[in-house]
């Protein structure tokens, strides 16, 4: 069973008007991303993966749009960010398991989170602090975290960097969830990307706490990063809290799923250290929906 936690909504059901297709050159170094894209072409790049977790973003409070690249994307979806992907989720919920997102700042946060769990069937939550330009510890948030952990709502946070502009890079720091996690030492928390580029300072944060996890999607791409973040995990022993994600449509699980073969070919004829093999391979069908308690 291959799990893939972390995959963000299409913005059409159906055919994307030419017009809006958007071939993005920011998100990764060696290919560009379509991140405009609908059910089918999500779908069909989700194949490798029995169960994927997917939501949108809520860039903004109140907003009805939330795609990948940010409150200007299209949709030929009614309602809502978590609307979309409710209704995604409901045409084939065999394969997938939707999170909300909830803008913090959106004076409607915790009636929306209601919403979202009890209409809508979403089962975790989304929460991008540099692109929604909140501080991970403000009492505005904290309230959500409050629910979160009451109701066994699982969150994964965007952290690190991001090349969005206008998307405050502190507040996506890792050792900021430190501090979450101590607060709520019952709320199950994904740190995204592990952090990137501070996945020792990620490694460290996951040690700590039992309920906190990382996922390893967009990494490979940046060879040696991706070396060192799974060396340092190694180093810190949290390789088993790693969660196999792809972060679709930035990379797709296929790739992701190859690249940890590859690992250490980075350092082949060095007397560098190797990450353990089996534990790459641990990663890839590690059973994230029981570790969440989402099973
Ligand atoms: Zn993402």
């Amino acid at each position: 069973m291959i799990i893939d936690v972390h995959s963000h909504t299409p913005q059409y059901r159906g055919p994307v008007p030419p017009e809006r297709r958007v071939s993005n050159t920011a998100w990764r170094p060696d290919r560009t991303v379509e991140s405009v894209y609908n059910w089918d072409e999500y779908l069909q790049a989700q194949t490798p993966a029995d169960i994927s977790i997917v939501f949108g973003v809520a860039w903004h409070p109140g907003d009805s749009t939330g795609g990948v690249d940010g409150i200007a994307d299209d949709s030929d979806m009614p309602g809502n960010v978590n609307d979309k992907t409710a209704a995604l989720v409901k045409a084939y919920p065999e394969r997938l398991i939707g999170f909300m997102s909830l803008h913090p700042h959106d004076a409607r946060a915790l009636d929306e989170l209601e919403r979202c769990r009890c209409d809508l069937g979403l089962r975790g939550i989304k929460l991008g602090a540099n692109y929604q330009i909140f501080h991970p510890l403000e009492a505005r948030v904290l309230a959500i975290y409050e629910q979160a952990q009451r109701y066994g709502l699982p969150v994964l946070f965007h952290q690190g960097t991001s090349p969005v502009r206008m998307a405050p890079i502190r507040f996506a720091h890792p050792l900021l969830m430190d501090e979450v996690a101590m607060r709520y030492p019952d709320l199950k928390i994904i740190m995204a990307h592990m952090g990137h580029p501070w996945t020792v300072d990620t490694a460290v944060v996951v040690r700590k706490h039992p309920n906190v996890y990382a996922d390893i999607s967009g990494l490979f791409y940046r060879r040696f990063g991706y070396y060192e973040a799974m060396i340092k995990a190694t180093e810190w022993n949290v390789l088993d809290k790693l969660l196999f994600a792809s972060d679709y449509p930035v990379t797709t699980a296929s790739e992701t799923f190859d690249a940890l073969g590859k690992v250490n070919d980075i350092v082949a004829g060095t007397q560098l250290p190797r990450v353990p093999k089996d534990k790459l391979e641990a990663i890839i069908y590690r059973d994230s929906l029981k570790l969440l308690e989402l099973d």
